[in-house]
């Protein structure tokens, strides 16, 4: 059995991101979508342990003491933090998971694991983000602060492997889909199960 891919999603917020990997669970078998820990309050339709596990501020700090997250941030004044048991747990079971986090959450990753596949989700402009945070009625001060917020994660792209333009939520969907495909077939994922099987009979 192979090791489970770890595959990494940032964009900027109004970038679709969130609902991309949702999406793409449905899509493609055997991948899980990695549940965040978060001292932010639930959206109306949020479900606890589903889209977050949402905790207390104390509680986020005890978590961090006891070194429960791989990596943790503050983004837009919450705590956000990626548990390192089901990092270990996916690795371990070889059920590839899906990370939605910023970008300093991808970095700590790859200083600290140096493996994953790291796929970063955009509109084509600023005014298309523009547009989706307004449509979300967020309050003017936000959107100030989540376009100068996108502004630093594009300058951080470099980071990452795979860049989706999202234009159309279907084939973004559709091209995150086949990056998850084509990176199940690379030749250093498969050869060591592919030699113990192959020469058998059947
Ligand atoms: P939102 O509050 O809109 O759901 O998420 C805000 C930002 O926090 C998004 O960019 C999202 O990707 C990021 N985020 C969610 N979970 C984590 C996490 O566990 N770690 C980090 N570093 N960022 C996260």
């Amino acid at each position: 059995m192979r090791e489970g891919i770890i595959f990494i999603v940032s964009g900027p917020s109004g970038s679709g991101k969130t609902t991309l990997t949702k999406r793409v669970t449905r899509v493609i078998d055997n991948l899980r979508f990695s549940v965040s820990y978060t001292t932010r309050r639930p959206r109306p339709g949020e479900i606890d342990g589903v889209d977050y596990r949402f905790i207390s501020k104390e509680q986020f700090e005890n978590m961090v003491q006891n070194g429960r997250f791989v990596e943790w941030a503050t983004v837009h004044g919450n705590l956000y933090g990626t548990p390192t048991e089901e990092l270990e747990r996916a690795k371990s079971s070889g059920v590839d998971l899906i990370l939605d986090i910023d970008v300093q959450g991808a970095r700590s990753i790859k200083d600290r694991y140096g493996s994953g596949v790291y796929i970063f989700i955009t509109p084509s402009s600023v005014g298309a983000l523009k547009d989706r945070l307004v449509e979300r009625k967020e309050g003017m001060a936000d959107i100030t602060k989540r376009l100068e917020n996108a502004r630093k994660e594009i300058e951080e792209i470099r980071l990452y492997d795979y860049i989706i333009i999202n234009n159309s939520i279907d084939e973004a969907v559709e091209n995150l889909a086949s990056v998850i495909r084509a990176e199940r077939c690379k030749r250093e994922r498969i050869i060591e199960s592919l030699k113990d099987g192959f020469w058998n009979d059947r």
